[in-house]
């Protein structure tokens, strides 16, 4: 079947997908074009911000790629204060940001629990409930989950990273604390509660094939997702996986294949919220535009202060990290515009899939 033929069906198959990610030269603009209409018909010209606040890098798991692993010691560890939270939280909202979102390395335990759960509170606090959260942080228990959504947190973002087993096996430690049947139960639970539920994957992986990523996509349609945020894997050197560097796709085609994942998922999920992540921009100066422009509608400008910015390094040549708020704002705003789009100011800018899973499940 052509590619053409394809992109007129409603729904994929895994071969349809495949092609889809394989497609070159006119093939491969037909798809961005039929992405970047749906996203134009379903979403509008639209993004949102999401204030990122990476409030800590402490991690209590090993994951092969990550730069913030527990087992990386060439890494300054940090944990924000609650004050220099909320003052990050007051910029996003004097800047009419809807929403900020809360991400760190992963920590289970009481203090920590409580720790968010009063954070939360003292946020909606001071934007007179007006500021979205969204939260970040890992796998936790379902009470976890209860206690902070009852706090005010609406939306989660939890990467299931590969969703074929076996891969996952591969790029994470193969004990109890990193047991992709948890993180998986973690989503299940995440959407049951009630949250806005995310997820996504890294794209360009070793051992990946695009059998791996047309199954990813298939999951994320089959577990019915709110938001998808998903980007290239980029190596860090101070980690286990950098031993297969020299066996991967080069970086330009992990970018391209990270587009074609959002122009797909856009067309298999057309008015969910779409992260255009990063680590694009790490790869390509104009990475993220791209991405809006074939289907993204979220950028999280980071308001982390800027002296920790270094610190949150998950994977090489992170971008931004010696940028204060004020510059990332201006900047993003900037480039949002290039891309033809606007960014709305004031509005959570939630999922529309999400307004429409809760109706039609209440009617
Ligand atoms: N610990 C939380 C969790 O796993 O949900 C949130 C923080 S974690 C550092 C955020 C995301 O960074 C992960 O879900 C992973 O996909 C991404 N990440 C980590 N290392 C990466 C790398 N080398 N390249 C690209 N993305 C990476």
């Amino acid at each position: 079947m052509s590619v053409k033929e394809i992109l007129d069906k409603d729904e994929f198959s895994r071969e349809n997908i495949i092609s889809l990610l394989q497609s070159e030269g006119n093939d491969r603009i037909l798809l961005f074009k039929k992405s970047a209409e749906i996203k134009e018909k379903y979403i509008g010209n639209k993004v949102w911000f999401r204030g990122l606040i990476e409030f800590s890098n402490i991690c209590s798991k090993d994951c092969l790629y990550c730069g913030i692993r527990k087992g990386n010691k060439n890494l300054n560890r940090y944990n924000l204060t609650d004050q220099e939270i909320l003052t990050a939280a007051r910029f996003a909202h004097a800047n009419r940001y809807g929403s900020i979102a809360l991400q760190s390395g992963e920590l289970e335990s009481p203090l920590v629990a409580d720790r968010i759960e009063n954070l939360l509170h003292m946020i909606k606090e001071l934007s007179d409930g007006e500021l979205g959260v969204t939260l970040s942080v890992g796998e936790q228990t379902p009470d976890v989950y209860k206690k902070w959504y009852d706090a005010g947190a609406h939306r989660y973002l939890l990467r299931i990273e590969a969703t074929n087993q076996s891969l996952y096996n591969k790029i994470h430690p193969n004990d109890s604390k990193h047991d992709f049947k948890r993180r998986l139960d973690c989503l299940k639970s995440l959407q049951d509660i009630g949250y806005q539920t995310g997820t996504g994957v890294m794209i360009g992986l070793p051992f990946q094939s695009m059998d791996d990523l047309a199954g990813d996509l298939l999951f994320m349609k089959d577990f019915n997702i709110d938001m998808c945020g998903m980007g290239p894997y980029i190596e860090h050197a101070d980690t286990p996986l950098i031993e297969y560097s020299g066996k991967l796709m080069v970086l330009k085609d992990r970018f391209d294949l990270t587009l074609k994942m959002i122009a797909i998922i856009r067309l298999m999920m057309r008015d969910i919220n779409i992260v255009a992540a990063t680590a694009l921009q790490a790869i390509d100066p104009i990475g993220r535009e791209k991405a809006v422009k074939i289907g993204a509608n979220i950028i999280m400008p980071n308001i982390t202060p800027g002296k920790y910015r270094d610190s949150y390094k998950l994977y090489e040549n992170k971008p931004c990290t010696d940028d204060s708020a004020e510059d990332c704002q201006s900047c993003l705003e900037a480039r949002v515009s290039l891309a033809d789009s606007e960014v709305i100011y004031g509005e959570w800018g939630d999922s529309k899939h999400y307004e429409l899973r809760i109706r039609n499940k209440l009617k």
